[in-house]
């Protein structure tokens, strides 16, 4: 029997794969994507571990979880009273069920639209853009492809000293799935996932602990905005030890028993759950025969060239597989940039301009260069901050935690980097995004209309302030 032959094939269907095969599609190839993710109830879904058990579900219990603490906190000083305020677990979590369902089965229809071929199972690269699919059942079919794009994502690491039994020690999956709010919750992790899964469980009731082996809390964001976020957790009651390293857990009858080692010596916590998540690393297995001419680098991530080209010749690989930070919308573009690069059309990534978040309460998100890596290189800078607290909107909200800092050049005002810790700031720096696509200056931003009544007003304070010009706060 012939091979079924396509220009292009997708092995794996999360953020990263299935953009890129959907705009294969639109670029007039003949696309198929592979994937063979599995959840816990056996069924079978493409979107990754972003849809199925990551940036999705986790923004469904995190928004949940939010409500319940603001009615529980902050209701009564918008004058509403909450006579008999309850949480349904079981609710919550089908809530978030259906919306995973929705948008994963969204994605089958795009396909169908688009004519992509969707296969569910297994792909491995074997040499000459051969592709090996073997589906649940063991049946095997061989396919080709002009190209291949390899798209496999990353799974959590796991810590031999705490073993993920998947019922007390669980990995960030699990922890998406608990069924009642656990007591005491241990975290090992301070990490975006680790204090966005602590945040839930935290603001539903749990008492949280959160043991981080490094001394520096948040070290990737700007040190400012780190402390800032510190200060609300530690009022919040999130209890975030750093320089705390385990040393081991074991699930016993009353609880897991977690030992760890900090500046005092050994310690000892004892919890109902612990979550493990202390990174991700990227998952390669069974994807490359031996001949198939992809290298890895010493960490295990597929290499790739700017234009996330692997070292063997058409053979593309893209999102959390390969370098850069591991964020659905990065892979996302990295996808859709090596379909548009096959099809001989313009792609790029502006790997400078990725924006990154933290759905924590008050949320944070920045993008481009801390003040420390500015200041590391050794160019003179400009720092305008603008409280929330002084922003009307954030006023009205009750949600005046938090600020907007800007960094920009002192020499020509090129805007270098914008951080936010407040309400929303997920939403807020996609002006700032822009802005740095656009290689705006901070007076550009300045002269920015900003609309009134709007959080993005202290977007626009932060850069009058970078100038000594801010109009609402008291400039140095
Ligand atoms: C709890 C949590 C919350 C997160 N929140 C956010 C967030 O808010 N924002 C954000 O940007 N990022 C978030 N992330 C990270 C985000 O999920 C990843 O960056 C993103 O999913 C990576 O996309 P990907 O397509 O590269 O890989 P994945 O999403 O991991 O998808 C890879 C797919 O390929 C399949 N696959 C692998 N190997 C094969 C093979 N050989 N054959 C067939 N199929 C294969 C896998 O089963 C999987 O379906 C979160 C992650 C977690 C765990």
């Amino acid at each position: 029997m012939s091979e079924r032959e396509f220009d292009v094939v997708v092995i794996g269907g999360g953020p990263a794969g299935y953009p890129a095969a959907i705009r294969a599609a639109q670029n007039g190839l003949n696309a198929a994507c592979i994937d063979e993710w599995e959840n816990h109830d056996g069924s079978r879904a493409f979107g990754g571990t972003c849809l199925n058990a990551g940036c999705i579900p986790s923004k469904a219990l995190l928004e949940s979880s939010e409500l319940y603490h603001r009615a529980s906190s902050e209701f009564d000083r918008h004058g509403i009273s909450v006579t008999e305020l309850g949480i349904d677990i079981a609710a919550m979590q089908s809530r978030k069920t259906g919306i995973v369902k929705q948008l994963t089965s969204g994605i089958a229809a795009l396909f169908k639209a688009n004519g992509v071929t969707a296969l569910q199972g297994h792909g491995r690269l074997l040499s000459d853009h051969r592709v090996e699919v073997t589906t649940a059942d063991g049946k095997k079919e061989t396919i080709g492809a002009k190209h291949v794009i390899l798209a496999s994502g990353s799974v959590p690491i796991e810590l031999p000293i705490a073993p993920v039994d998947g019922q007390d020690i669980v990995d960030s999956w699990g922890a998406l799935e608990f069924t009642e709010v656990p007591k005491r919750l241990g975290v090992i992790g301070a990490g975006v996932i680790g204090l966005e899964l602590g945040s839930v469980w935290h603001r539903l009731g749990a008492e949280v602990v959160i043991l981080e082996a490094l001394d520096d809390f948040l070290f990737m964001a700007d040190a400012q905005i780190a402390k800032e976020a510190a200060k609300h957790f530690k009022r919040q009651g999130l209890d975030i030890r750093l320089g705390a390293k385990m040393t081991g857990a074991v699930a016993g009858k009353t609880g897991v028993n977690v030992s760890y080692e900090d500046s005092n010596g050994k310690q000892t916590l004892e919890v109902d759950k612990l979550i493990v998540c202390v990174g991700r690393r990227p998952f390669t297995s069974e994807l490359l025969a031996d001949d198939a001419g992809v290298a890895l680098d010493e960490r295990g991530f597929i290499q790739v060239d700017e234009g996330c080209r692997s070292t063997a010749a058409d053979v593309w690989a893209v999102g959390d597989v390969v370098r850069g930070p591991m964020l659905a919308h990065k892979g996302t573009e990295e996808g859709v940039m090596a379909a548009d690069l096959i099809a001989g059309k313009v792609g790029e990534v502006n790997y400078d301009a990725i924006p990154s978040v933290i759905y924590t309460a008050p949320e944070i998100a920045w993008v481009g260069k801390t003040e420390a890596e500015v200041k590391a290189s050794g160019a003179a800078y400009k720092v305008g901050t603008f409280p929330f607290a002084a922003n009307g909107r954030a006023k009205g909200m009750e949600q005046t935690d938090g600020l907007v800092k800007l960094i920009t050049a002192e020499d020509d005002d090129e805007l270098l980097g914008v951080h936010i810790i407040g309400p929303v700031a997920g939403e807020l720096i996609a002006e700032a995004v822009l802005a740095l696509e656009f290689s705006a200056s901070g007076e550009d931003l300045q002269r920015t209309v900003h609309a009134h009544s709007t959080l993005t007003e202290a977007n626009h304070e932060a850069a009058l302030a970078a100038d000594n010009r801010a109009i609402h706060a008291i400039n140095r």
